[in-house]
């Protein structure tokens, strides 16, 4: 039977990205068929809710005809130029230029990568760069927050903060350095300014530990997605902004999941009106049609670089890829013209207030979130907002649970429910994302 038989073939032949190697179930994985709007239908023709937009990152939704159209006429015309060197295509240069239009400040240069993983190590190369240009080649650590998640390039992995992508690997590296997570929910002063307070001063401290011309950057995501949709208070984001220039050293904000209207803005910086002096982006980019990130830096680090008159040895054979560069022009003209930033903005009060009504749930700890991006966190003690342990199967349990009852949305380890629908969702989806986990809870209790 197919179905059988393409289960065996992918535990024969494929490598899941972030997955146990060994031990998964013979049936194989939930294999998906197709998928339209917010629904996804698997190869037996099971449907689901999908409130995770794939991997944070469907952000149009499934089913978008003209981006198909966009691509296929663009593989029609010139399916591959490539940015090596002096060459280019209209495609990328157009994208270039929306990219540059639509970021804050002047954050006008942008360096295309295939997704953020490779974006953030664009990042880390061009800083390295940037502090040799400027004749400071002993600037070299970097800091990050304990729980953030900057993908798991090699040297990008040891940025990332989170336990699970460092055992087994010799990340992070003596530069790469962690500060501790803010967030409200389990700080002893919860209050805005205690908490921004203390994760300034967590970075003063660390960077004055390292001695402050040893260190090179700041990468901050201006809400923690990976890490349990940890959502800073506002006003954080300026004031690390306003740290690291006080400090001297670059700051990255990482938009990964961010961008691209996912907070509610086309980017989170502009919340809190402020800019990086370089900043990643990726998925919502194109919506997941085609792969393509960024890493896109300001007239200073630019000029910085630019000023060697070297050549910066650093590309990708699809760096700027056309094709989707035509698929990114096409996804942001949906956004803008398409309505779909406004749905965005419109439907994020009610998405807050459905999940919220789920506080009163005995395992429901915290709904916390910014426009369509939020956590559900669940604890094993609602009083003591005691979190279940990593190994109490907790997480898979759950996620099983969603999956019964028709609802992809990710499961961190402590069980926290992270989500992040499509962007054109509507009011009945909001309400039936809110009824699945609430059925799917009780069915833990
Ligand atoms: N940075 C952030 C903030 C992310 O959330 C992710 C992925 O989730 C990445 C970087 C890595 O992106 P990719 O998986 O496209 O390599």
């Amino acid at each position: 039977m197919l179905t059988n038989s393409l289960g065996r073939s992918d535990r024969l032949n494929r490598v899941h990205p972030v997955s146990q190697w060994a031990g998964k179930s013979e049936a194989g994985p939930l294999i998906f068929d197709r998928a339209e709007g917010l629904w996804m239908t698997d190869i037996h023709g099971k449907t689901y809710l999908d409130a995770f937009a794939g991997l944070w990152c469907v952000n149009v939704g499934y089913g978008q005809k003209s981006v198909v159209a966009a691509a296929q006429a663009q593989m029609e015309k010139l399916p591959y130029a490539t940015g090596y060197f002096d060459f280019a295509s209209e495609a990328a240069i157009r994208m270039a230029e929306k990219v540059a239009e639509l970021t804050p400040g002047d954050l006008n240069h942008v360096y295309f990568s295939l997704g953020g993983s490779d974006a953030v190590d664009s990042a880390l190369r061009f800083i390295d760069y940037y502090w040799t240009a400027r004749g400071q080649p002993e600037r070299k650590h970097i800091l990050s927050l304990e729980k953030g998640y900057h993908g798991s390039s090699s040297t990008g992995a040891g940025v990332t903060g989170l336990a699970p992508f460092h055992a087994g690997f010799s990340v992070p590296t003596a530069h790469q350095h962690h500060i501790p997570a803010p967030g409200a929910y389990r700080s002893e002063d919860p209050s805005d300014a205690a908490v921004i307070a203390a994760s300034v001063q967590a970075l003063k401290d660390r960077v004055h530990a390292l001695g402050a011309d040893r260190v090179a950057a700041f990468f901050a995501e201006p809400v923690q997605g990976s890490g349990g949709v940890i959502v800073q208070p506002h006003g954080w984001l300026k004031a690390m902004r306003e740290a690291c220039d006080e400090l001297g050293i670059l700051f990255v904000v990482d938009e990964v999941i961010t961008g691209f209207g996912r907070t509610g803005k086309m980017f989170a910086q502009e919340h809190e009106g402020v800019q990086a002096d370089i900043m990643t982006m990726a998925k919502g980019m194109t919506s997941g049609y085609a792969p393509m990130g960024a890493c896109v830096l300001s007239d200073k680090v630019f000029e910085g670089i630019a000023a060697t008159g070297g050549t910066v040895g650093h590309g990708y054979t699809y760096s700027g890829h056309p094709v989707s560069a035509a698929v990114g022009l096409e996804v942001i003209r949906l956004y803008q013209e398409g309505g779909i930033l406004a749905n965005a903005q419109a439907r994020a009060p009610a998405f807050m207030a459905a999940l919220k009504r789920l506080e009163a749930h005995p395992l429901v700890g915290e709904v916390r979130g910014l426009g369509l991006l939020a956590a559900v966190e669940i604890v094993a003690d609602k009083r003591r907002k005691t979190p279940f342990a990593a190994d109490s199967g907790i997480s898979q349990k759950l996620f099983s649970a969603l999956l019964e009852n028709g609802l992809i949305a990710r499961c961190f380890n402590d069980g926290t429910i992270g989500l992040a629908p499509a962007l054109t969702i509507s009011p009945d989806q909001i309400d039936l994302i809110a009824e699945r986990i609430e059925t799917s809870l009780n069915t833990l209790s």
